[in-house]
């Protein structure tokens, strides 16, 4: 299983909170980027010849900002230069601020069948102070555009002020919407942003505070009757989202685009984040590639460990194996040891019990020294 993402760093305006590689400045430049993006799939395309990829995948920035011939255009070069596998699952990002009706057809015409939208949450006064462009009337609006589709919709917690009952019923909209998989990431407040002030002044909820909103949307969502297949991520039976199982999996994956990074043949590689030099690279014939890394046997394994834990199947000892030769609790025997309490196995199988999924990153931490 491969996947392949395409990224799209335009907006309308930069949101309090966003730490990703978007310009909201500069849309004048999207059909020149879109050019060199559709250069860069046809450069790949001839490298990775003979391989087959399951998922693709438009990201940003605001995929659903520019004009949809854009998107098609890329899909069809994608059709032309890359081997796609018999059902690919093709999904786009969109923020409900910037959709149409003729948008969402020509999407399907290009054979995207997986929309991501970003409502965050259900309250106008939370969306302007995160400095989003949408309000609670454009996601119901853009939902409405997709009754019947396979949508996920993307809601936050640990906004300012942010309470327990405003948390369940932001779900209970995103579920009513018609919504078949959430997505319910706390807000990180990064280094640099304004939100980052928030954080230091104080006015934003504590980690405690934190895990306690995650509690009640997670006791939602089970009510509703979605199931938690990784740490954030929600779905009704069957939806999960395949091109973000593959990263868990540390399947292979091709990123295209400025700042986008790929995983293929055991190496690691990023393009770069800034956009003139994107363009630049690419019409001199160059892949814009700023940093290339092999992974090294060790940290192939942590991964391994790392993806497969924040995953409610785990990991197989048996898959393990076949990687690397190896018994992972022979590997990372002190980590284990003293994880144990923690962890449930079930045959071949083990992972970190429901109730300490949300906290696993403290547990994983163990592995990072062993
Ligand atoms: S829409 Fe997304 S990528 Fe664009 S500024 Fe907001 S958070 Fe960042």
């Amino acid at each position: 299983m491969a996947g392949i993402y395409l990224h799209i760093p335009f907006c309308k305006q930069k949101c309090r909170y966003c730490d990703f590689t978007s310009f909201p400045n500069r849309l004048s430049f999207a059909e020149a980027y879109m050019a060199c993006l559709y250069k860069e799939i046809e450069m790949r395309g001839k490298q990775l010849e003979g391989m087959t990829f399951d998922t693709v995948y438009f990201g940003g920035g605001t995929p659903s900002l520019i004009p949809p011939e854009y998107i098609y255009g890329a899909m069809k070069q994608i059709v032309r230069c890359f081997s796609l596998g018999k059902r690919p699952e093709v999904t786009i990002e969109m923020n409900p601020g910037t959709v149409s009706e003729q948008k969402i057809a020509t999407y399907k015409r290009a054979g995207i069948n997986r929309f991501s939208v970003g409502l965050q949450t259900a309250y106008d006064e939370q969306l302007r102070e995160l400095g989003r462009v949408h309000t609670v009337r454009d996601y119901l609006y853009c939902t409405s555009l997709l009754k019947g589709e396979n949508f996920s919709a993307d809601v936050m917690i640990g906004l300012k002020g942010q309470t327990a009952d405003e948390v369940q019923k932001t779900i209970a909209l995103a579920a009513g919407s018609g919504a078949k998989h959430i997505s319910m990431y706390a807000l990180t407040p990064e280094d640099g942003t304004p939100v980052y002030t928030d954080y230091l002044n104080g006015e934003l909820p504590d980690a405690d505070e934190v895990a306690a909103l995650y509690d009640a949307g997670y006791a939602k969502l089970k009510e509703l009757g979605f199931y938690r297949y990784e740490v954030s991520n929600f779905c009704r039976e069957g939806y999960e989202s395949r091109h973000n199982l593959n990263y868990w999996r540390r399947g292979e994956y091709i990123g295209l685009g400025v700042s986008a990074s790929s995983f293929s043949c055991g190496k690691r590689f990023t393009n770069t984040f800034d956009l003139d030099e994107y363009m630049k690279c690419i019409l001199s014939g160059f892949l814009p590639v700023i940093e290339s890394e092999d992974v090294a046997e060790q940290d192939a394994k942590f991964e391994f460990i790392m993806l497969g834990m924040r995953t409610a199947y785990g990991i197989s000892s048996a898959e393990y194996r076949a990687q690397f030769g190896s018994d992972w609790k022979q590997d990372f025997k002190e980590a284990y040891e003293k994880t144990k309490a923690y962890l449930e196995e079930a045959g071949d199988v083990t992972r970190i019990k429901g109730e300490y999924l949300y906290v696993q990153n403290q547990i994983l931490t163990e592995y990072m020294v062993d």
